[in-house]
């Protein structure tokens, strides 16, 4: 498992994270890879402007709406995750929809905090499967714009 990335998390969503993790693999044998976590605002203009031209036009299979600032992986409160093709060190991205759609329960309900639950893309209209995030990461993005709140 990627130490780095969790690692890289905010250290109010990472243990969240970790106890996600700890019971997919426990309890449903489905073992995944946190692959992304902070992303610096440069990274995530090179993620936006993937399949966008130079004017911001998209022209091919785009990743992200959010440009550098506007993510929550800038705030360390989102992670990408994927599973593994079982017994294999295989990443498994074209896992069937009831792998990603267990994934996803044991993010949200597992990840009850302040009242609120952790938000995964699985369900999103702009479907990200491999997304989840800590709705949090909205305070510190307004911290963030008032200037009290540095981020990279
Ligand atoms: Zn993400």
């Amino acid at each position: 498992m990627s130490q780095k990335v969790l690692d890289s998390l905010h250290p109010d969503f990472r243990p969240l994270v970790v106890a996600a993790l700890a019971e997919l693999e426990q309890t449903h044998g489905i073992k995944c890879e946190p692959y992304c976590g902070l992303r610096t605002i440069k990274e995530q203009d090179k993620e936006y402007a993937k399949g966008r031209d130079a004017k911001g036009n998209v022209i091919g299979k785009i990743t992200t709406k959010a440009k550098g600032g506007q993510s929550p992986h800038q705030f360390g409160r989102a992670v990408d995750v994927c599973p593994y093709k079982p017994h294999t060190n295989e990443l498994w991205w074209d896992a069937p929809d009831d792998i990603w759609n267990v994934i996803h329960l044991h993010f949200e309900e597992l990840g009850y905090t302040d009242d609120r639950y952790l938000d995964s893309g699985y369900d999103w209209r702009f479907r990200d499967a491999p997304h989840v995030e800590d709705p949090r990461w909205k305070e510190d993005r307004a911290a963030y714009l008032r200037g009290e709140l540095k981020i990279v």
